[in-house]
């Protein structure tokens, strides 16, 4: 059904009532605005969602770490905590013994965060689905329908934003730390030093094998332990571009070196006589140079088993990953060229995105979207333009990815804009790392990289506390 038309320029639509949807309603009532939350459960459900309740957490009950100096999900959870999300009160609330990771009890995490929406006076929730684009009349509208979209809806948007601009699945590579690649053993060079868009002969890093290296690598993949798709998963539309490494070598023992892993019109500069047999290429990921992809590695092994695996490739044997591999049903939008910085649709500046569909990751990454979300419309409603958050915070390095961190590529495969965690590769680099510790002794390997991540940490939180300070000025004048 499609919902009744609000007349109120003020009021915010908001469809979805997840975790993005849930924390966008709750920071726009507590700017006193008005919020209609449109939510299509229980009239229709997903394949995932077994409840009615808002934010219901669809499989982990986790939140992942809670460590703030030196995890950058825990830092992410201490900047919405500053911001009052509603998201993180509810999880604090709830939260059961998990070690240094933030685990909630999930029935009561949702009856928390239902009870705040439904007891807040601007907040009216509709159960309905929203089948179409938004009535017209909707000026200020947030979508937030997640990685399981109602198809009708999908649809609308995908006429909205063109074909290749709204994907149903994902099909994520592992993404690597520029600086925990060995550039003593990879090198940097494109394919016969052809010159891409960005202007370089060099944009590559690259991993050489041996065959029994190769040999070695493909029986491991083989015998990896894969993740199993759901149910309703399995007509993942494997196309030729997008196979997942495993199965690639299933398809024969040669055809990664006929593919991703083809060796032809490279050069090892610290072995010029030596031609490597196989060759696994990163390609840059990030405008920051930070962030690593490796191309073509989209995969279904499960997590430890490709740090295992991966890490026995030349080059990588140290490899810290700040993302790895997947594929999964997920309905997100090409963000990096379809959303401006205050997560409007360009083409459509009334319809704003939050959450799993702006191609973040994760229960945390989907709510602070929807937190950004609502401070962005909530600015809106009221005639102004709201200053987004630092870029060297958690939110506004996440923000940036989101809209345009990210470097498109036009190599064969999958789309290269793919779901992001939250990582300290989004960060921008300090002016200066820290190399010595409080005692005055010359810092070392993990503890530099420790420090390292403090210091971002640390700078976040003050560059934060700054722009909430500056922002309850503005709204105080
Ligand atoms: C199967 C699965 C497992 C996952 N497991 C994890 C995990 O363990 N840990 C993790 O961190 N992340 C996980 N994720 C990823 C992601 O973080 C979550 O999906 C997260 O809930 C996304 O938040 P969201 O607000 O964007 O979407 P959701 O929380 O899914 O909220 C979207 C809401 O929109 C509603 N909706 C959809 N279409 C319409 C419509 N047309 N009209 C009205 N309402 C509509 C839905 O009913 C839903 O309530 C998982 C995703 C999936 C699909």
């Amino acid at each position: 059904m499609m919902a009744a038309a609000n007349p109120q320029p003020s009021t915010v639509h908001i469809i979805g009532a997840g975790l993005a949807g849930s924390e966008a309603a709750w920071q726009l009532a507590r700017r006193g605005v008005r919020v209609v939350l449109h939510e299509m459960r229980p009239v229709r459900s997903t394949e995932a969602h077994v409840t009615d309740s808002c934010a219901e957490l669809v499989c982990s009950n986790s939140f992942r770490s809670d460590d703030a100096s030196n995890n950058a999900v825990g830092l992410l959870h201490e900047e919405m905590r500053r911001l009052d999300s509603l998201i993180m009160r509810a999880a604090d609330a709830n939260k059961v013994p998990a070690g240094g990771a933030l685990a909630v009890d999930r029935h009561g995490f949702s009856a928390a965060v239902q009870a705040a929406l439904e007891g807040h006076p601007l907040i009216e929730l509709r159960r309905e689905e929203i089948q179409g684009l938004p009535p017209a009349e909707w000026r200020n509208v947030i979508v937030a329908t997640g990685p399981l979209t109602s198809p009708s809806l999908a649809d609308a948007i995908r006429g909205l934003t063109g074909e290749d601009s709204l994907a149903f699945f994902d099909a994520i590579a592992p993404i690597a730390y520029r600086d925990t690649i060995d550039m003593s053993v990879a090198w940097f060079q494109s394919r016969y030093d052809k010159v891409g868009p960005g202007g370089g002969d060099a944009d590559y890093i690259n991993c050489p094998m041996t065959r029994e290296q190769y040999e070695a690598f493909i029986d491991a993949l083989l015998a990896g332990e894969k993740t199993s798709f759901h149910a309703w998963e399995t007509n993942t539309p494997y196309f030729d571009g997008c196979l997942p490494v495993e199965v690639m070598a299933e398809r024969g023992r040669e055809t990664l070196r006929h593919g991703p892993m083809k060796p032809f019109g490279l050069t090892n500069p610290h072995n010029p006589t030596v031609k490597a047999y196989a060759i696994v290429q990163l390609r840059q990921d990030n405008k920051l140079g930070t962030l690593y992809n490796m191309v073509g590695f989209q995969t279904k092994l499960k997590h430890a088993e490709q740090v295992r695996i991966f890490r026995t490739i030349p080059g990588l044997a140290n490899a810290e990953f700040a993302r790895l591999g997947g594929l999964h049903r997920n309905t997100f939008l090409n963000s990096p060229a379809l959303l401006d910085g205050q997560l409007r649709l360009c083409a459509e500046p009334r319809l704003r995105f939050a959450g799993q569909m702006t191609g973040c990751e994760g229960y945390v990454e989907s709510a602070s979207v929807g937190l950004m979300a609502g401070l962005f419309a909530a600015a809106d409603a009221s005639g102004t333009e709201a200053s987004p958050p630092p870029p060297t915070t958690a939110l506004g390095s996440l923000l940036g990815h989101i809209t345009g961190g990210h470097i498109e590529t036009i190599d064969n495969g999958p789309r290269s804009f793919q779901p992001m965690n939250i990582n300290f590769g989004l960060f921008p680099p300090l002016a200066s790392a820290p190399t010595k510790g409080p005692d005055g002794k010359r810092l070392r390997g993990t503890e530099k990289s420790i420090a390292r991540k403090q210091a971002l940490s640390a700078r976040a939180l003050r560059d934060l506390d700054r722009w909430i300070a500056d922002m309850r000025a503005a709204a105080a004048a």
